[in-house]
C-alpha cells in the first residue's frame, strides 16, 4: 500500500501526467464553439493594440503642459473618425471616448472639468501627460504573442481572438474518457433494482463531470465483481485517453480492481490518499494510459474526480496547468474534525466577497447524494488542523 497526503497526490498526478502524456490531435473550431477548449498555438497580435493612441474619456485633447488654462477649440474627433491636422500650442480638439488622440496632443481633459466659452474651452484642472490616453501598442505590439499555447479559451480569450480577427481557432481534440463502474450490486438506471441492488449513479455523475472538464465520456457496461469480465472491460477502457473506474478499490474480498490492473502490467503511483471521502483512491498507468480507481461511494467518486482526476483530464487535453480553484468563506459556526485526513464536506455557501458565509450541511456519510444536492460547495478542512472558530475563513471548492 502506498498512501500519500492530499498535497502529495496532487503533485504526483500533475507530474506523472505532464511527463507521460501524449497530446491529442488538433482541430480547428469556429469561434462560437471555442468556449472551454484548449488553444494549441500561440496567437500573435495582428497589429498594435490599441492601434492608435486611444482616448478613454469624453473631453478635450490637449497638451498637458497647457493645463489648466484656456485653449482654442479647433474641431472635433469622434470614435470611428480621425482628426486630420496636428494640434499646435494654444489649441484643443473636442474628443470622444474611443477616438484617436490627434497628433500634437498628449492628454485628454474630462468634459466634466471644462467650460465652453464660444470658440474657447476653459480647462479647470491640470492633467498629467498621458492622462486619459492609452498609448498605441501598450496592450500588445504587432507580432507579439498575446495568447499562450495550452490556454483554456474562456470569454476573455474569445474577445482577444475576435479582436485579432480570428473566426476559427486550433484546439486540442477532447480527451476520450472511459467510465467503468464495478459491483455485483450495481444495475443500469433503466432497470428496476431488486431490494439489495442500487442503480449506477456513478457512471452518470462522472459523465457530467467529464463533460464539464472538457472531456468526452464513454460509458462502458457495468463490470461484475469477477476477474475475467472485469479484465475484459478494463482492457476496453484502456483504449481511451483516460480510464475511470468506480468501486472495487477497498480492502473487501470482492474488490478486484487493483488485482486486474496489476495483472495487466499496471504501474501504481499511489493506492491511497489521506482524504475523506475517497481514501482508497488508486492512480496508475497501464498500456500507456492513465487510470483512476475511484472509490464507489457516490460522494467519494465525485470528490476524487473533482480534486484529482479532473486535473489529469485537463492536462491530458493539452492544458498547460490545472489548478484547483478554491474560494474562501467565513464559517457560520465553530467547526472541528479529527486531523490526519484532508476532508471535503458538503456545505452551503451564501453571500459573496467579505460577506461569504459557509454552513456545513448535515450528511449521512459518503453515500449521501441527497445531502450533496442540498449543498453548493465542499468545505475543505486541512489535515493539519483540528478547530476553526465561527467567522474564520475556510477554503471552499464550488460544486
Ligand atoms: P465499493 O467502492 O465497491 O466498495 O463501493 C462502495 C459503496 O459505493 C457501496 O455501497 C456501493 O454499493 C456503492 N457504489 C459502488 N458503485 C456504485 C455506482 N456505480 N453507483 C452508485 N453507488 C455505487
Ligand atoms: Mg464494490
Amino acid at each position: 500500500m502506498d498512501i500519500v497526503s492530499f498535497e502529495q497526490a496532487r503533485e504526483i498526478v500533475a507530474r506523472e501526467v505532464c511527463s507521460g502524456r501524449r497530446l491529442p490531435e488538433t482541430e480547428a473550431v469556429p469561434l462560437a464553439q471555442a468556449q472551454g477548449r484548449i488553444a494549441v498555438e500561440a496567437v500573435a497580435a495582428d497589429r498594435d493594440y490599441p492601434p492608435f493612441d486611444r482616448a478613454t474619456r469624453d473631453g478635450y485633447a490637449v497638451r498637458a503642459r497647457e493645463t489648466p488654462g484656456s485653449l482654442r477649440v479647433m474641431g472635433q474627433v469622434r470614435a470611428g473618425a480621425e482628426f486630420s491636422g496636428e494640434l499646435r500650442p494654444g489649441e484643443a480638439v473636442e474628443i470622444m471616448t474611443g477616438a484617436p488622440v490627434p497628433a500634437g496632443a498628449d492628454a485628454v481633459v474630462m468634459v466634466e472639468h471644462t467650460r465652453c466659452e464660444g470658440e474657447t474651452v476653459v480647462l479647470e484642472r491640470r492633467v498629467r501627460e498621458g492622462e486619459n490616453v492609452v498609448p498605441r501598442g501598450s496592450e500588445a505590439q504587432a507580432g507579439q504573442a498575446a495568447l499562450a499555447p495550452g490556454r483554456r479559451l474562456r470569454y476573455p480569450e474569445v474577445a482577444l481572438l475576435a479582436s485579432f480577427g480570428h473566426s476559427a481557432v486550433r484546439v486540442y481534440r477532447r480527451p476520450r474518457v472511459s467510465i467503468l463502474s464495478t459491483g455485483d450490486e450495481v444495475v443500469e438506471i433503466a432497470d428496476t433494482p431488486l431490494p439489495y441492488q442500487i442503480r449506477n449513479s456513478n457512471a452518470h455523475s462522472l459523465a457530467a463531470q467529464v463533460t464539464r472538464a472538457g472531456g468526452e465520456p464513454i460509458l462502458l457496461p457495468i463490470a461484475p465483481d469477477e476477474l475475467a469480465s472485469t479484465t475484459g472491460l478494463v482492457e476496453r477502457g484502456l483504449e481511451a485517453d483516460l480510464l475511470l473506474l468506480s468501486g472495487g478499490v477497498s480492502m473487501g474480498k470482492y474488490d478486484l480492481v487493483e488485482r486486474v490492473l496489476a495483472d495487466l502490467g499496471a504501474q501504481f503511483f499511489f493506492d491511497g490518499v489521506l482524504i475523506q471521502p475517497g481514501k482508497p483512491l488508486v492512480f496508475g498507468r497501464a498500456r500507456e494510459k492513465f487510470f483512476f480507481g475511484l472509490p464507489g461511494n457516490p460522494l467519494s467518486t465525485m470528490v476524487t474526480f473533482e480534486v484529482f482526476a479532473r486535473a489529469a483530464l485537463e492536462l491530458l487535453g493539452g492544458a498547460a496547468e490545472a489548478p484547483l480553484r478554491f474560494t474562501h468563506a467565513r464559517l457560520a459556526s465553530d467547526f472541528r474534525h479529527r486531523p490526519g485526513l484532508t476532508r471535503f464536506l458538503p456545505a452551503m455557501l451564501s453571500g459573496a466577497g467579505d460577506a461569504a458565509v459557509l454552513n456545513p450541511v448535515k450528511w449521512q456519510g459518503s453515500g449521501d447524494v441527497v445531502a450533496l444536492t442540498r449543498s453548493n460547495c465542499l468545505l475543505v478542512a486541512s489535515a493539519n488542523r483540528e478547530e476553526w472558530k465561527a467567522g474564520e475563513w475556510m477554503p471552499v471548492l464550488p460544486l
